[in-house]
């Protein structure tokens, strides 16, 4: 995930102005609070340990862009069994689970606890090592307050687009899914931790005239019931919070690297030639990369989507990054504008480290984000120079140094936060990049190149 920087810090620093107005003696002690980077109500967490794990997913989901409602989503998971398990629980949040059934295990009931989590109890033993499948509907956006069922816009995860907030008569016009860090489970039940990573089908039906982006290759584009149904498959494994759709009426480009299939896809009133500015150095980026690495690009295409109000920077979703469209410019903007630059690499990056690698778990998050911004660097230093790469790196320095000095110091790996997206600071993306930075300086290039093949090699398709 692309944070954008400047805005990140500046609301940070707006938390830190609010505090410091307070009384002479109430800012002496939120002083030394200052330092503190966990937030009270903190908790350690500690790596789950899994007695089962999903190994597929097929999804089908009809989002209704008229009514911005997730009705009636199909899901069928298959899961295998690392001890013998009488029940099974997933993750899930406003979701109303409708049906649970099986044709390979006795399902015997299921319940939901607190809207969080669906209980599967079996009538037999789900015996260690064996799968089963398990097919599931559910509805998105569920409320249940006094008895009283509602269903609406998923609060998060699954964003419908309006042209205005204050109306809820307004169709959408575009949706976007946003996963990271626990935000799939408000569109599909799973179990939504990086260490757990499953391939994936999908199904998507959408208006005619739209465009539906998700991951992996299009299989098949069939119409049904006046709705466009687009079936994308991933062999490649891939966590719940990389799954992601994109719906929207957009202008694209397509191209090629090698045998990976290059699409750019941007709002339709921004001119071609003012996208691919952004777009443009995507396959000599390809090229640095795999070459740096030692190591192919892992998918078989690579497709990137500026939607509109994204929350942030862009988002690395398997062979799908989502990018905010406010990253596009024109030509006179684009002599003093690289930020875009840095975007496209760093999410490009994450598809090795990140996606074919990923962490195993959020309080390592740094061996994603960290390499992505290290490698926004590299691919600056091969670009555009030495000098630019050291003016770059004390670009990074400043941003770290602002929210240790201002803020917090804390370990760049850490169990004991508040909630997740907490650890998505300057700890883990700048400083953990200037960590690479000193070890490629101990180590020499030649060494640091191998470390990173090695690595790569050594873990793909799993969690490092
Ligand atoms: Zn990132």
């Amino acid at each position: 995930m692309c944070l954008n920087k400047r805005i990140w810090v500046s609301v940070k620093k707006k938390q830190d102005m609010i505090r410091l107005n307070k009384s002479s003696i109430e800012s002496e002690k939120i002083m030394s609070e200052k330092k503190r980077f966990a937030f009270p109500g903190s908790k350690v967490h500690s790596i789950p340990f899994l007695s089962f794990t999903i190994e597929h997913m097929s999804l089908r989901i009809k989002p209704d862009l008229v009514n911005k409602l997730l009705i009636d989503c199909e899901q069928q998971i298959t899961i295998r069994a690392f001890e013998d398990l009488s029940e099974i629980v997933l993750d899930i949040s406003d979701l109303k689970i409708s049906k649970v059934n099986s044709q390979s295990i006795n399902i015997s009931k299921f319940r939901c606890i607190d809207n969080k989590q669906v209980v599967i109890e079996f009538s037999e033993l789900f015996r260690s090592g064996s799968t089963i499948n398990i097919d599931i509907t559910y509805s998105a956006g569920y409320t249940n307050v006094d008895g009283k069922e509602e269903f609406g816009s998923p609060k998060t995860g699954f964003h419908f687009i309006t042209k205005s907030n204050h109306s809820k008569q307004i169709p959408a016009y575009q949706a976007w899914t946003q996963g990271e860090a626990t935000e799939s489970r408000y569109w599909f039940p799973s179990i939504d931790m990086p260490q757990v990573k499953l391939t994936l089908d999908i199904e998507v039906s959408a208006p005619e005239g739209y465009v539906v982006i998700s991951n992996g290759l299009l299989e098949s584009k069939v119409m049904k019931d006046k709705l466009v149904i687009w079936k994308y498959v991933e062999k490649r494994p891939l966590p719940s919070y990389l799954i992601s759709v994109v719906i929207g009426t957009f202008s694209h480009y397509e191209s090629k690297y090698r045998d990976v299939s290059l699409y750019y896809y941007w709002p339709e009133e921004i001119k071609e030639e003012d996208a691919m500015l952004t777009f443009s150095e995507t396959p000599k980026m390809l090229k640095f990369l795999e070459e740096y690495f030692e190591t192919n690009y892992p998918f078989q295409k690579y497709s990137q989507t500026a939607v509109d109000n994204f929350e942030f920077g862009g988002m690395e979703n398997t062979t799908c990054t989502t990018l905010t469209r406010r990253v596009l410019h024109d030509k006179t903007a684009s002599k003093d504008y690289r930020n875009d630059i840095f975007l496209v690499v760093h999410e490009l990056a994450h598809q090795w480290f990140g996606d074919m690698v990923t962490c195993k778990d959020w309080p390592h998050i740094w061996l994603n984000e960290g390499f992505a911004t290290y490698c926004e660097s590299l691919y600056w230093e091969n670009s555009r120079g030495k000098d630019e790469f050291q003016y770059n790196l004390i670009e990074a320095t400043d941003i770290y140094f602002e929210e240790s000095n201002t803020l917090y110091n804390r370990p760049i790996v850490t169990n004991l936060y508040k909630h997740v997206d907490d650890l998505f600071d300057a700890h883990s993306y700048e400083k953990s990049g200037f960590i690479l930075h000193m070890i490629r300086n101990y180590i020499g290039e030649n060494n640091f190149r191998k470390s990173l093949k090695v690595y790569l090699e050594k873990y793909q398709n799993r969690f490092g």
